[in-house]
């Protein structure tokens, strides 16, 4: 008996009540979910992207590659925040300089700490699943933090952190320029939209972010953070991530890869 049938037949128990062409609709909804958060993503690597690989390169991008790096630099140096005396390494970011989309965490976490690399433990490993069902490759979009480097027993970030390291996120994302900004997690949207409001009213809708005051905003989709959906492991969820990042692949028009 296969999954999809017996998927469906739980679906049918459930919404028994619903009209056929309603019933059809949640059990696409479902094998679509369980797809995005179950199937066997590869990782995409750069040459394998369907989206970036012949895409044009923004004017200047060898620039921006430079100026990333001496960030990527003065991260290194900075002891602005106690976090520079406690960590092991600091994380700048990594990825495109190119990128249409810039995923926005809290801080490293223990494995981030140790390599350096943003987003490579438990919940990175399900934001690159998120990412390839979007279909993208990991190094086809930027990823990076609010703080740089990782918080004593991976605590909340503390507002004089924040206002110390949040110049040099802003200054990533003006060189940058994507068309999207990911604000993964509550204080990442919090801190980018300058709001107290709680994640569960940031997400799923379009926010404006500006950098700069004589620039277009860019686009800022919120949504939970990976870490979150680890610990929160429910149909619901994971349903919202999904739905928050369906219309961010919509925004850049483009379409989600065929499984
Ligand atoms: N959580 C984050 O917010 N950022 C990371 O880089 C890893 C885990």
């Amino acid at each position: 008996m296969s999954l999809f049938y017996c998927l469906g037949k739980a679906i049918i128990l459930k919404y028994g009540a619903m009209g056929e062409t309603d019933l059809n609709k949640v059990v696409r909804q479902h094998i679509e979910m369980d797809r995005f958060f179950t199937g066997g993503f590869a990782v995409k690597g750069e040459s394998e992207s369907q989206f970036f690989s012949s895409g044009p390169e923004k004017a200047g991008s060898e620039n921006t590659a430079a100026e990333l790096e001496q960030i990527a630099a003065e991260v290194g140096r900075c002891c602005k925040c106690g976090l520079g005396g406690s960590r092991t390494n600091a994380v700048p970011g990594e990825g495109s300089c190119n990128a249409r989309i810039v995923f926005v965490g809290e801080a490293p976490g223990a494995e981030e700490d140790l390599q350096g690399r943003p987003f490579v433990g438990r919940a990175g490993q399900l934001l690159d699943k998120i990412i390839a069902a979007m279909g993208f490759g990991r190094s086809d979009v930027f990823i990076c933090n609010i703080l740089k480097c990782r918080p004593p027993d991976n605590r909340d970030p503390r507002p004089d952190e924040i206002v110390s390291c949040l110049p040099l996120l802003q200054r990533q994302l003006a060189l940058i320029r994507p068309e999207v900004i990911v604000a993964l997690g509550a204080h990442a949207a919090r801190t980018l939209l300058d709001t107290n409001k709680p994640i569960g009213q940031l997400r799923g809708k379009f926010h404006d972010y500006y950098f700069s005051l004589d620039q277009p905003p860019i686009k800022l989709m919120a949504t939970y953070h990976p870490a979150y959906l680890l610990r929160n492991y429910s149909q619901d969820s994971r349903r919202r991530v999904w739905e928050d990042m369906k219309k961010v692949v919509a925004e850049l028009n483009l379409k989600l890869p065929e499984k």
